[in-house]
């Protein structure tokens, strides 16, 4: 940090904003507490006097205690409740009540200091001064780095004590000589404003020294918080930008990136298999092949000699949800979302699905603990994989359970496959204990434990699997042990925190070392380009097999951000930026790797020329450059799905003078808005002149489920542009208008973009017109739409599609489509499902839904009632699913098939759980027994006793179903008792099932029964 003078100066520039803040806050905390005293005076003479004070001072408080509370409430899910407001307002008395009894408190307190002996008093100013202190330690060394509010909090309770203290002595000295009170005045009147004076100045001329800026804002001194959240209006703004060759250079290395995708001479493995390992919080610098001196990581390390090894590759956050989500998407969601653009739907499993593969996910869903509202698209779709596993393991049972699967896509015939396991150990609390008991020492332990299992789980996939495999190891962040005065990670850009490991292992590639810094980001662009699949317009990282074959090559300056403050490395320099406040570091880490040394004075020149890299980057994400221009700033927001776009689209969608194509995507975006508001509007530009934009028109105001556009959109489905027709054709079938189904069926085939091609899938089997069948039928060799169009023909609830449906299973392996063949199945309801679907439930259980296909056939009331263990399979399939039958069938019935059953005896007994669905069936249900005599054809009676009922059938050798009603409510919730009599002892009875079924599903399940 330079010379000694250069300290010293920094020291007293500090010094003086400590004063300054010191004296402001002491001052008003003095002045409170000296009312309070006075209070306490008045009380003695009175006491309405004193509660009037008390009540004055607390009502000043309240604009603070307004503000708190506002505060407590403002976090991500306590802003959606619904009781917020009220909540405000609750939390706003409380507090003020709070300080009311504070007030009153110190009353009593003032009262009794000075009436008490000169000895309590001076204790009392000990405790007051050693408070003090411990809560200003107590601030440097919590959480450090952590919770602003914490520290706010904690440096004003430590000046409050601070100022008590010497309250109370000026009160005891007023006391015995009443002329003090105007001694302290004169004396503390010039000290405030000296104090005030000297913290201003250093304010102004702070941007003259940046590591006094960055001392003062990054809150590694006990009393910073307090000023960064009070002082920052007062700072000086940030110099205007720079940015323009920043932002040719961006934009060239956008170009070059394009270029590169297309480059055949890059290596490619079609069709290898992915095994992508990502280990929490393992910073790159504790692994051996990155130069740590303790053998932790020899399997790692072995597949980093055989590999490729990113020696500087950055993570996009210090947080997990922002840096996997961004390497999933390959995007800088922690910008973007801020910017309010959602974040992109392609990502690298959904992208490879695309083409086919199998995609497996293993991570907890703590991954998700930051930002989970901005990022709950990828949190509820588990980013696109077909399997997602979140179940928290150790090490060792996590391999076992990745390997369990890898065994199961290799019976499957091995399709193609993703695989992705997140080690979770090595993030805090670290158990292990085998290096000793410190902090880094347990941290060390977790990685040796991860490392382990790590070799364990590739040489397994490697032995097992026969096609090529491609590992890449890396991490979601690093882990900071108080280098820079913090611990854990989350809070700051320094590498401790950001640089990961990046290892890939290629097959056909010769080992290698490069030392380009690289980023997340870069990783799924890189997988999709070696695999040769095509990559998504919306992904930002580079391709980095160019940098493979061409290492030399500059890959362009990589980035990072936390909070408000924004990282960029361009080999060797590093700037950190807090933007808000316009403080700087700058590092030399090919000298300074420790980050050590800020050179951001010294170099004002590299600061600016890297924060113009800073700059070029916000602008190209943000895009929004055009102030000023209302209509294309309108289509932007539009675009992001911003709301505030709504208004400015009706104002550009009946503006004559604009561009129709401007108004026709403003009429497009209101559609997608769907914002009740803009129907109007709509519906007055169906009338417009302008044809195209009419037409936009009618569909956006369709899509909006609204009838008054059903006239113009049957006769758009007629239109020449195959674009319109096929929109206007979903937008009809919105409205449940057959007269939607020639167009839709052509736009299986004829729409211009597959999402449209994909709507008009969806759109086909909701319409639920049989014509509908055959289309569908046409389109299931098509691997792109496979996964809609079993869906649809679930939907379509048409019988003849159960065969094909089942054929599918047996060719098609990805588990997309497989998983929608499950759900079909489901929805068609043929009974004969169940002999389809229980060999799946052995056999295949990754089906993310099977279980819940199997419990929705009972739960529509379709399920076998003494069937079966189906229901305990089911639930064991997944969570929250709910068994509507327990325990097995009595042991007089021999099992033949799972969903049938033989009995001599002549009382059988068993229990039947009543699924909600039924006892809660709006017409009742209707009872269904399939039987016959399996000893002989004459006829012998049955009866059926149902809790409170009892049904008698007649059965002889021939297969027979009897069908009852039950009405409404007639059945109790929860388990009742079934009991079976037959009339003669010894007769054989062979029982297909007994089903209770919904009565309005019950006509359905008739249809099936005749097919
Ligand atoms: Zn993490």
């Amino acid at each position: 940090m330079g010379s000694a003078s250069d300290r010293a100066w920094l020291g007293l520039r500090l010094l003086s904003l400590q004063a300054a803040a010191g004296a402001a806050i002491g001052a008003l905390t003095g002045w409170s507490v000296w009312g309070t005293g006075r209070c306490a005076e008045i009380w003695a003479a009175a006491r309405w006097q004193a509660w009037l004070h008390a009540g004055l001072l607390s009502v000043l408080g309240t604009p603070a205690t307004v503000m708190l509370a506002r505060l407590l409430w403002s976090g991500g899910k306590m802003s959606r409740l619904r009781f917020q407001p009220l909540g405000i307002a609750l939390s706003a008395v409380v507090l003020s009540a709070g300080l009311l009894l504070a007030v009153w408190l110190s009353m009593k307190s003032v009262r009794r200091a000075r009436a008490a002996t000169r000895r309590r008093a001076h204790q009392l100013v000990w405790i007051c001064l050693v408070a003090a202190f411990a809560l200003g330690k107590l601030n440097q060394w919590v959480l450090p780095n952590l919770y602003d509010y914490l520290h706010g909090a904690l440096s004003l309770a430590s000046y409050a004590s601070y100022a008590l203290a010497g309250l109370v002595l000026a009160l005891r000295a007023w006391d015995a000589e009443p002329q003090a009170e105007r001694a302290l005045r004169l004396s503390g009147a010039p000290i405030l404003v000296v104090a005030l004076c000297c913290g201003f100045a250093s304010l102004r001329t702070l941007d003259q020294n940046q590591n006094v800026r960055v001392a003062l804002l990054s809150a590694n001194m006990p009393c910073s918080r307090s000023l960064l959240l009070g002082a920052a209006e007062l700072l000086p703004r940030v110099e205007t930008r720079s940015v323009d060759t920043a932002t040719q250079r961006a934009a060239a290395a956008r170009a070059r990136r394009a270029r590169v995708a297309q480059d055949p001479s890059l290596p490619q493995l079609p069709d290898a298999h992915v095994l992508l390992i990502t280990i929490d919080a393992l910073r790159a610098d504790h692994l051996s092949s990155y130069g740590y001196g303790r053998a932790l990581s020899k399997e790692i390390d072995a597949l980093a000699e055989e590999g490729q090894l990113f020696e500087r590759a950055y993570a996009q956050a210090p947080h997990s949800s922002y840096s996997l989500c961004s390497l999933f998407s390959s995007e800088y969601l922690h910008e973007t979302t801020e910017l309010g653009a959602s974040p992109p739907e392609p990502t690298l499993p959904r992208a490879l699905a695309e083409d086919g593969y199998h995609s497996a996910a293993f991570y907890t869903q703590g991954i998700f603990h930051t930002a989970a509202e901005r990022l709950s698209i990828y949190e509820q779709d588990a980013f696109g994989f077909a399997l997602h596993d979140h179940q928290d393991r150790p090490p060792e049972q996590m391999t076992d359970r990745v390997l369990e699967e890898i065994d199961r896509t290799v019976q499957r015939g091995e399709p193609s496959a993703l695989f992705w396991v997140h080690y979770f150990n090595v993030h805090e609390p670290y158990r292990a204990t085998t290096f000793g008991t410190s902090d880094v020492d347990r941290y060390d332990s977790e990685i040796l434990a991860a490392d382990a299992a790590i070799g364990r789980l590739v040489r397994g996939a490697r032995g097992r699997l026969k096609k090529p495999l491609v590992v890449v190891i890396t991490a979601d962040h690093g882990e900071e042990f108080h280098e820079h005065g913090g611990v854990y990670h989350g809070s700051s850009l320094y590498q401790e925190q950001v640089h990961i490991p990046l290892i890939m292992v290629v097959p056909s590639l010769a080992p290698r070392r490069y030392t380009q810094p690289v980023e997340s980001i870069d990783i799924a662009p890189t997988l999709l380009g070696l695999l040769g699949v095509d990559r998504p317009a919306s992904m930002r990282g580079a391709d980095l097999r160019a940098y493979l074959v061409h290492s030399e090559r500059d890959r362009g300056p990589v980035f990072s951000a936390v909070i408000h403050k924004k990282m960029v490395v361009s080999w060797p320099h590093k700037l950190i930026a807090d933007l808000r406040f316009g403080s700087y570091e700058l590092y030399d880490l090919s000298k300074d790797p420790g980050e050590r040394q800020n050179n951001a004075d010294r170099d004002s020149g590299r600061v600016r020329e890297l924060r113009a890299e800073i700059y070029a980057w916000l602008d190209a994400l943000s895009s929004t450059r055009i102030a000023g221009n209302q209509n294309a700033q309108a289509l932007e927001w539009g675009r992001l799905g911003d709301r505030r776009a709504v208004q400015p689209l009706q104002n550009l969608l009946l503006d004559t003078e604009a561009a129709a194509s401007s108004r026709s995507e403003a009429a497009r975006l209101l559609g997608k808005l769907a914002d009740d508001g803009a129907a109007e509007t709509l519906l007055e530009a169906t009338r417009t002149s302008h044809d195209w934009v009419a037409a936009e028109a009618a569909i956006a105001l369709g899509r909006m489920f609204d009838e008054r556009a059903r006239p113009a959109l049957r006769r758009l489905v007629a239109s020449e542009d195959p674009g319109i027709r096929s929109r206007a054709a979903v937008s009809l079938a919105r409205l449940r208008d057959k007269s939607a189904l020639p167009a839709l069926t052509d736009a299986l085939w004829l729409a211009p973009n597959p999402y449209e091609r994909e709507e008009a899938v969806r759109w086909l089997g909701r319409l639920g017109d049989a014509n509908a069948l055959d289309p569908l039928l046409n389109l299931l060799p098509e691997t792109h739409t496979r996964h809609l169009v079993v869906l649809a023909l679930g939907e379509l609830g048409d019988a003849r599609a159960f065969e094909p449906l089942v054929q599918t299973l047996g060719w098609d392996h990805n588990t997309n489509v497989r998983d929608g063949v499950v759900r079909a199945l489901a929805t068609l309801g043929d009974p004969r499902a169940l002999g389809v679907l229980l060999p799946l439930v052995e056999d295949d259980s990754a089906l993310r839904n099977t279980g819940e296909a199997l419990v929705r056939l009972n739960a529509l009331g379709r399920g076998l009632l003494g069937g079966s263990d189906i229901d305990r399979r089911a639930a064991q399939l997944g969570s929250g699913l709910t068994a509507c039958h327990q325990g097995p069938l009595r042991h007089d019935w021999d099992f033949q098939q799972r969903t049938y059953c033989k009995t001599s005896q002549k009382h059988v007994h068993w229990n039947v759980e009543v699924p909600r669905a039924v006892y809660e069936a709006p017409d009742g249900n209707s009872l269904l027994i399939s039987l016959r005599r399996a000893d002989a054809p004459s006829a012998i009676s049955v009866e059926l006793h149902l809790g409170q009922h009892a049904f008698t059938v007649e059965v002889d050798g021939a297969w027979k179903e009897q069908r009852f009603t039950l009405p409404p409510h007639s059945l109790p919730k929860g388990q009742i008792q079934a009991e079976l009599v037959i009339e003669q002892s010894g007769a054989r009875i062979e029982l297909d099932h007994v089903l209770i079924v919904p009565l309005q599903h019950a006509a359905s399940l008739a249809v099936q029964q005749g097919g």
